[in-house]
């Protein structure tokens, strides 16, 4: 009963998270200044980890632009320095632009990927375009789990929303109670209150014996 319970409520944070991720993605505006900052060690091997490309050769990774740390929303951009290719007497770099969303924590992350700044068009990993709002407003969702961050957020949704059902439930009883009270009836049971210091009903302590 007690398992039953927690999965439900677990799923109740889990449909709450999914609802804050849109949320954070359709109110972001990503855009205005870009904050150039340097490439932490764990960036540059989350982009050493994740980039796309086989073909490239050594990667030198350069400076880090974060875009609009929005609420519940952010995109770093990540660029190699222009590496040489065999087939290509040119030179090119490869951008990667990792969007994560989520709140409190980030939980789901996507990239665009390009190589060949000037020529070639964007890949989508693990994002989608989704309507932000009715008047045709789009905005780019990311659909991979990033799983601690799912994990903590989901279980926070689910103890606030349980907190809340608590919390409500709690108020309409005393109110309940009240009004019973002051209609001269037993708070529990709603049974008229006769002489005896107990409800005749429901056995409930109407008055300090
Ligand atoms: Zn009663």
């Amino acid at each position: 009963m007690l398992g039953l319970r927690l999965v439900g409520w677990l799923m109740v944070g889990a449909a709450m998270n999914a609802g804050a991720v849109y949320l954070c993605v359709a109110g972001a505006v990503l855009g205005g200044d870009p904050q150039v900052r340097p490439t932490t060690a764990a960036q540059r091997a989350w982009f050493l980890e994740h980039v796309p490309y086989g073909d490239v050769g050594p990667i030198e990774v350069g400076p880090t632009t974060v875009r609009n740390v929005d609420f519940g929303m952010d995109s770093v951009r990540i660029s190699s320095l222009p590496v040489p290719r065999p087939d290509r007497p040119g030179r090119s770099a490869i951008e990667g632009v990792r969007y994560r969303a989520g709140w409190p924590l980030r939980c789901v992350d996507g990239v665009l990927w390009r190589r060949d700044a000037s020529t070639r068009r964007w890949e989508y990993r693990g994002l989608v375009w989704v309507p932000s709002n009715p008047w045709g407003r789009r905005a780019l969702l990311p659909l991979r789990p990033m799983w601690a961050g799912m994990a903590v957020n989901v279980v926070a949704a689910g103890v606030l929303a349980a907190t809340a059902v608590r919390v409500v439930t709690a108020i309409a009883q005393a109110m309940v109670r009240w009004v019973r009270r002051r209609r001269g009836r037993c708070p529990g049971c709603a049974y008229p209150i006769g002489a005896s210091a107990r409800c005749s009903e429901c056995g409930e302590a109407l008055r300090p014996a």
